[in-house]
């Protein structure tokens, strides 16, 4: 799989990792490795309290989603 991010600028990077929420392809450039507590509506892991944050890889967009609601 190709990095999208990557494809749009007009280069051609492998994707080394997938965001979990649009699962484009993300070059280690592109992709954005977050430590968050368990997200609104419980994916993918049912929506009990866990005492560790689950780390998540996601794109640009979709992070600045997560980080503006
Ligand atoms: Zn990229
Ligand atoms: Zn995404």
């Amino acid at each position: 799989m190709k990095c999208y991010m990557c494809a749009l600028e007009g280069k051609d990077s492998e994707a080394v990792s997938i965001c979990i929420a649009c699962g484009m392809g993300l070059c280690m450039d592109h992709v954005i490795r977050d430590e968050v507590e368990i997200w609104e509506g419980g994916y993918p892991l049912p929506s009990k309290k866990h005492e560790k944050t689950l780390p998540k890889m996601l794109c640009k967009w979709c992070y600045d989603a997560y980080r503006s609601g």
